[in-house]
């Protein structure tokens, strides 16, 4: 057998299609099998590099393998370091507990408890809605248009798309929606509707026991909250005992260059949601920030298998005091945000015909394009052949998503934007 027929073996995916369910997403977008990754580079079964403008939807802050992680990790195993203890006290949660208290929230003045859920996302977005259902003993949560708050029954009844609230097959109760900022145009405050609501007897809207909002929504199309929107929904919220959720598991951990995206409007929430980036490393952790009196559980009231990864509790504490002892990380993301900002606006000005609206913060970056919804995925496609990963995010896929790691190299930058202003040229061409 030539080397050429053994390779091209490594990536088909017949498998998969034979074997994997129809519900597989992202394999559909990039058709290779990965092998391995290191920093912002992602190398296929075939030896073929990609540039990593995804990192895995904003789960790889501190990019792939990290090594200072790596060691840690490899470290841990050999010492046979507790792996599961369910939510036993082990030596790497105490560590990491004693990090984030001293790096994350003694710095920013926060009080807040630390619930740990079940690995995932969804699994810390159910465990804040019960919390604040509890601690208020009301049922209506508010959450915005476009939010993706995860598919388990309760955080999906929070989500926006209806591409997956259409798989519930029950329900989806308790949930009011309103205006997310921006969404009924520049000059417009949507929670001028929300205040109204709450302050009138006739409008339907039931007294919430919270508010759901992410600062920054990443799967709904990097749509930004401005801060004097935030600092207005945390006063009206405050003002009737309307708990605040803020869901951090996307734009939190350094991502839009703050520790918490929700830091930018110096509002204070009642609860914060946690997870994607805080392990560092990829593995799978999600905790629940609570206000003390918010901290209405009874022991094991909400319980869950997977609540103790302490790999993750190893990782998470090695990113913390790698990268968030000083300004020096968060300089970086600010720098390297312009940088992708600036390129974004050109390659908007070059196109007026698109309307191209380049939208984020920091790291977290979209390019909106409303003219033509099928550009953003065709120009993914053509990334993609080239050797970028990039994916597309809104409630029409029409935002190309930039989410590199925060670690990427401005050089890295700078080529990956080269490959996406030669995709775009040759999706405008096909
Ligand atoms: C990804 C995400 C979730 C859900 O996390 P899972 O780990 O996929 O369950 C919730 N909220 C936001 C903002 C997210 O980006």
């Amino acid at each position: 057998m030539s080397g050429a027929t053994a390779l091209d073996t490594s990536t088909a995916l017949d498998v998969f299609d034979r074997r994997e369910s129809e519900v597989r997403g992202y394999i559909r977008a990039f058709p290779t099998v990965f092998d391995r990754a290191t920093g912002s580079t992602l190398v296929d079964a075939d030896g073929r590099e990609y540039l990593d403008f995804f990192a895995g939807a904003g789960v790889l802050n501190y990019g792939h393998n990290n090594p200072a992680f790596t060691r840690a990790l490899i470290e841990y195993l050999e010492r046979d370091g507790i792996i599961h203890g369910l939510d036993m006290a082990t030596s790497a949660k105490k560590a990491f507990i004693e990090a984030f208290e001293r790096l994350v929230l003694e710095p920013r003045g926060l009080d807040h408890k630390l619930q740990f859920t079940g690995p995932t996302g969804a699994n810390a977005v159910e465990a804040a809605l019960k919390v604040a259902r509890q601690a208020t003993g009301r049922s209506t949560v508010v959450a915005f248009t476009n939010a993706f708050h995860g598919l388990s029954m309760g955080a999906l009844a929070a989500t926006g798309n209806s591409h997956y609230r259409s798989a519930a097959g029950v329900g989806l109760d308790d949930i009011a929606r309103l205006p997310y900022d921006g969404y009924l145009g520049a000059g417009v405050d949507t929670l001028d509707l929300f205040e109204k609501m709450l302050d009138d007897p006739g409008s339907g809207l039931d007294l919430p026991a919270a508010v759901i909002v992410e600062a920054v929504q990443g799967e709904g199309g990097i749509n930004v909250a401005s801060a004097p929107w935030l600092q207005r929904l945390r006063a009206i919220t405050a003002e009737r005992g309307i708990l605040l959720i803020l869901d951090e598991i996307q734009a939190g951990v350094g991502r839009t260059g703050t520790f918490f995206a929700f830091e930018h409007a110096g509002i204070v929430p009642d609860i914060v949601t946690v997870s994607k980036s805080i392990s560092g490393s990829g593995l799978p952790m999600s905790l629940v920030l609570l206000r003390p009196d918010v901290d209405v559980w009874k022991p094991g009231a909400h319980t869950g298998t997977f609540r103790g990864n302490n790999l993750a509790f190893v990782s998470a504490r090695v990113a913390l005091e790698t990268y968030w002892v000083d300004s020096a990380f968060t300089e970086g993301v600010a720098a390297k945000g312009e940088l992708l900002r600036g390129h974004l606006e050109r390659i908007a000005a070059e196109h007026p015909e698109l309307g191209f609206v380049p939208r984020g913060r920091g790291l977290m970056q979209g390019l909106a394009c409303d003219a033509d919804r099928t550009l953003a995925g065709r120009v993914s496609k053509e990334a993609f052949q080239r050797g970028l990963v990039i994916e597309t995010s809104g409630a029409f896929d029409e935002v190309l998503k930039f989410l590199p790691a925060l670690t990427i190299t401005e050089d890295e930058l700078e080529r990956g934007l080269a490959i996406v202003r030669e995709s775009l040229a040759a999706a405008l061409a096909a």
